[in-house]
């Protein structure tokens, strides 16, 4: 049974999340003596920031001249000029010394024959405005995301972060003023309630995949720190932009890394064609996640897919050689013979676009503060919260995210908001006390779940939304789709709130843990859904069918979807970098 007994724990600051954005910011915070908690409802070096393989991107100059500006011009232009130009220059210039610091931590990136770090080609990603592609991706094999993952682990350990392991955090408590007072969390093992209280509250929860049917995310990808927020009054920003990845296997929905395409691999159809010549004759297999995707999408569509039903293509990597393939993509090697006993050595593989990384989340601004809009339109801090990695949104990959520039944001802006929370603590001596009722809305959907013996299982219900969204909001979108869409979730939504598990006596908490999962991924597509529908023009991953230009006049704005009455409002894109000139908007080919 769910205790009611409630023990209140405090800590100067609690993270809720031990991927690499949280383990970074903890690092920080712990390493300036703050009494800091990290939780997680997996054993940390289990979030998937384990599962990046490609690499983390910085403008070293280790195999041919590079800028952190060219970098910051190559992540605008990716972003479909939706990214706010000053966080970007922030995370680019920040870059390489973000590298060299992981490398002091332990981090074992590959290696050039002349002792600097490696680096590799990844989408998007060029020399000079544009002019080819440069290698600026720092990797270790193709398990860059694991060893970085490791490392700050063991950095965490060393300097004595506090960490609750396999906790979940149900939601935020807020006070009558807006301020942020900590977190309900539910002890796993025992089903017992408890109150994390502190000054700083920081959401590193990570992405959301799971709303979708085919996904390169992890089950736990489950968008817990977006429930949390819009269950409090926070907005979410840029809903509507989600990233198929070009390249995942077959049926099985797991990542071959663009790095494998860096490395020299191509795209062909079942003629044989190289098609991403016609799409993107200079970048070609490097062109931007979205052209690609797309690209893959239209030859499986116009029926010059392969395999069985021909929808798939193959990535053809045999001509790299076994040396190569063994050396740079042992991980991609093992993938392709376990999940399709094919040898990538000898024979293509079968891939599919699949969906892999959420643009939007919890809007922040470049110190990791939560920014909501107040009544009269401005942006507000939201005192006590901070939010960092994919579930957050600083904008900085804007409409379409740069492989490789995910890892380099978790880490900048980890240690950016690491810094913020520790001025901010310094400075906020008093704990604030905490309202009589502000525990009631989460024990009451906790007692409900206990209550409910009929309606919906929440695997039927996880089923159709996965269904729906995927069908209705996929990478072409249109009108009539979007409406669909929108009726089926609300549905579903309905549905999700007479959910019930069934045989309760005879399952363990991770049913409940399922449960508590789906009431945040419902949340995660009605702000999908909903602020998809409202972009009418087709802005990087976000393409429509009925409307299939980019519209600069009426749509260079951020949306933010507020879960009351489903409305969407909007807020200006950041054209102002910090010191450098703008980059103005222009038509983005590859
Ligand atoms: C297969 C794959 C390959 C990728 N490859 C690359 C790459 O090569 N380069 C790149 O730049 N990007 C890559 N990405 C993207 C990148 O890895 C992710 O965006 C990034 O790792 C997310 O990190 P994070 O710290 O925000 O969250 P995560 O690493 O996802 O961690 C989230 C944490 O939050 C915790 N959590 C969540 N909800 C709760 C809750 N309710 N209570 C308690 N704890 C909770 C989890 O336990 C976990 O510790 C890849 C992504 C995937 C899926």
């Amino acid at each position: 049974m769910m205790s009611v007994n409630i023990q209140t724990h405090e800590f100067d600051a609690i993270i809720v999340g031990a991927g690499g954005a949280g383990l970074r910011a903890a690092l920080q915070l712990a390493q300036s003596d703050i009494k800091v908690a990290v939780i997680s409802k997996v054993f940390p070096t289990r979030s998937h920031t384990v599962a990046a393989q490609g690499g983390i991107a910085a403008a070293l100059g280790n195999v041919a001249d590079d800028q952190w500006i060219w970098h910051m011009y190559d992540t605008i232009k990716g972003s479909d000029y939706l990214g706010d130009q000053d966080a970007i220059e922030f995370m680019c210039k920040n870059a390489a010394k973000a590298i060299y610091e992981l490398e002091h931590f332990g981090m074992p990136f590959d290696r050039l024959n002349d002792g600097k770090i490696f680096q590799r080609p990844f989408g998007g990603m060029t020399q000079n405005y544009g002019e080819k592609s440069i290698s600026r991706t720092c990797a270790v094999a193709d398990r860059t995301g694991h060893s970085m993952l490791h490392t700050l682990y063991q950095k965490n350990v060393e300097a004595k972060t506090q960490f609750f392991i396999e906790w979940f955090a149900l939601d935020l408590v807020r006070n009558e003023e807006g301020e942020v007072l900590g977190i309900l969390a539910l002890e796993m093992e025992t089903g017992e309630v408890h109150f994390i209280k502190s000054k700083a509250t920081l959401l590193a929860t990570g992405g959301a995949g799971r709303i979708f049917k085919a996904s390169t995310n992890a089950f736990i990808n489950t968008g817990d720190g977006l429930g949390m927020s819009a269950r409090a009054g926070i907005p979410l920003q840029d809903m509507e932009f989600w990233q198929f990845h070009p390249t995942a296997v077959l049926n099985a929905g797991v990542l071959i890394t663009e790095g494998a395409r860096g490395e020299g691999g191509y795209l062909i159809n079942s003629l044989g064609e190289r098609f991403m010549e016609r799409y993107a004759p200079k970048s070609k297999d490097l062109a931007s996640r979205d052209v690609v995707s797309r690209a893959v999408a239209m030859e499986i569509n116009e029926g010059r897919g392969v395999g069985k039903n021909k929808d798939a293509v193959f990535l053809k990597l045999d001509h790299l050689g076994e040396s190569l393939i063994e050396k740079k993509l042992p991980g991609i090697r093992e993938i392709a013979k376990t999940f399709l006993n094919v040898d990538p050595v000898k024979d293509p593989i079968p891939i599919t676009p699949t969906i892999h990384y959420m643009m939007g989340g919890i809007p922040t601004n470049i110190d990791g503060q939560v920014v909501s809009p107040s009544l009269n339109g401005t942006q507000e801090i939201v005192p006590g919260l901070y939010a960092v990695g994919e579930c957050a949104c600083v904008s900085v990959h804007g409409a379409n995210r740069l492989g490789s520039n995910s890892l380099l944001d978790l880490v900048v802006f980890g240690k950016a908001a690491g810094e913020k929370i520790t001025q901010d603590v310094k400075q906020n001596k008093i704990m604030r006390p905490t309202p009589k009722n502000a525990f009631d809305k989460t024990l009451s959907r906790l007692n409900r779940l206990e209550k409910q013996t009929d309606g919906y299982t929440v695997k039927e219900i996880g089923e159709n939304m996965r269904y729906s969204m995927q069908k209705y909001c996929g990478v072409f979108r249109n009108d009539a789709l979007l409406k669909k869409g929108i009726d089926e979730i609300n549905t579903i939504a309905k549905q999700s709130e007479n959910s019930f598990i069934k045989d309760k006596s005879k399952v363990f908490n991770t049913a409940r843990i399922e449960a508590l999962e789906l009431d945040n991924l419902i949340e995660v597509a009605m702000a999908t859904i909903h602020s998809a529908n409202a972009r009418t023009e087709s802005r990087g991953a976000h393409c429509r069918d009925d409307f299939t230009e980019r519209d600069d006049t009426n749509w260079l704005k951020h949306t933010l979807y507020l879960r009351q009455n489903n409305e969407v409002s909007f807020k200006p894109v950041n054209l102002k970098p910090l010191t450098v000139d703008s980059f103005e908007p222009k038509k983005r080919v590859y």
